[in-house]
């Protein structure tokens, strides 16, 4: 039986996961798959619980489980506490642990919204790009790490660290997803002025020599960032390391209207941990009111990348469509002349459309 472990996590975390394991559940029954769920905490849940943001239970669970699903961790109560057990370190944890370098993050607009976007309709209207962000490299684990005593102050460190291997595995997953889709790659880099994105631009440019059937193109990250409100339909893939994708893909889902739409895989082959692309929203926490879109669309992608069922998550996404199209939405992506739902309305529409 696929074996899935579950973070539902902090803060609006456990609301929108609720929701999307109902969904999953209704296509479980449909197409008689037999999902069975063990609970995997992790995040600052875990810490008050366990005293570690990533009890060695949970990593060990999730490296059974064939699939991660996570909510989402963090929040203002454990902000005070040392980097080292925040509830963010739960997370990267399981995306090292499990070695999930690729971060797909596709950032796509669902038509009914194109009012929804603070950009103007003719620039975001039909907007499908796919960020492809490296997930466990970068600044994020490159040591030295930390803050020092230093001449009479303090003084802070991090490391912007890749290697060729690194570089080249994240760039093939690019290439291999341009393949099926518009044959256009965009890397995204600060090459003239950080050596270790040099590097990144020289095994990309390399390892691009495979994959001539794909158009390759080089874009220093301010001007990607800049590129992106500018005019976004020039991009298609986008590949980025670590640091730069986080930024770039939330920019991204602003284009489609809310970061409440946007659903994510981390991958190492056909094993994946999913999950929405934004935070626990400590603001609307407990309130009822968060989309849950993201963490269902998620569940599709789980579906189509580590269970191979593509037809399913296409049901789900026409289903999202179809409730969007009839005028439902949350607070986040409501406008006059729509119907505001609750985060559990949302999910009980959607599974009523996949029935
Ligand atoms: P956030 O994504 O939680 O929230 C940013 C804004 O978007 C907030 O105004 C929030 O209300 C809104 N928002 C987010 N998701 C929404 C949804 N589904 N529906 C409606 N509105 C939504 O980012 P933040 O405020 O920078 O971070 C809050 C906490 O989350 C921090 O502790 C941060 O470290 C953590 N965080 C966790 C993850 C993760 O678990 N993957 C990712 C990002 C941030």
């Amino acid at each position: 039986m696929p074996l899935i472990a579950l973070c539902a996590g902090d803060g609006i975390g456990p609301e929108v996961t609720a929701e999307a394991v109902k969904v999953l559940k209704v296509v479980d029954a449909k197409y008689k798959i037999g999902f069975e769920f063990v609970e995997a905490p992790a995040g600052g849940g875990a810490y008050d619980k366990f005293g570690t943001p990533l009890p060695p239970e949970s990593l060990e669970k999730a490296k059974k489980a064939d699939a991660v699903f996570l909510g989402a961790v963090g929040g203002p109560k454990w902000e005070g506490l040392d980097y080292s057990v925040r509830p963010e370190r739960g997370l990267l944890g399981l995306r090292s642990g499990l070695d999930l370098f690729a971060n797909i993050r596709p950032a796509k607009m669902f038509a009914p919204l194109v009012g929804a976007s603070t950009l103007k309709r003719e620039y975001v209207e039909g907007i499908d790009i796919i960020v492809i962000r490296e997930l466990t490299g970068d600044i994020y684990f490159g040591k030295p790490r930390g803050v020092e005593k230093y001449e009479g102050g303090k003084r802070g460190v991090n490391t912007m660290v890749y290697t060729t291997p690194e570089i080249e595995r994240i760039a093939r997953v690019a290439f291999e997803i341009a393949r099926k889709r518009s044959k256009k790659v965009c890397s995204v880099d600060k090459a003239n002025v950080l050596e270790c994105t040099e590097l990144w631009r020289e095994v990309v440019t390399q390892t691009h020599e495979d994959y001539q059937d794909v158009q390759l193109s080089h874009m220093y990250v301010d001007n990607a960032a800049m590129q992106l409100v500018r005019n976004p339909k020039q991009f298609d893939v986008m590949l980025t390391p670590n640091l730069f994708g986080d930024i770039l893909s939330d920019e991204a889902s602003m284009l489609t209207g809310s970061i409440g739409m946007l659903p994510s895989a981390s991958l190492n082959g056909k094993k994946g941990m999913y999950e929405p692309i934004h935070g626990s929203a400590p603001d609307i926490a407990g309130k009822g009111i968060a989309n849950p879109i993201a963490s269902i669309l998620s569940m599709g992608m789980m579906l189509e990348l580590t269970f191979g069922n593509s037809k399913a998550a296409r049901e789900i996404e026409n289903a999202v469509g179809r409730v969007l199209e009839k005028g439902f939405r949350t607070a986040d992506i409501y406008s006059e002349g729509t119907a505001k739902v609750t985060t559990t309305q949302m999910g009980e529409l959607i599974i009523k459309e996949l029935a």
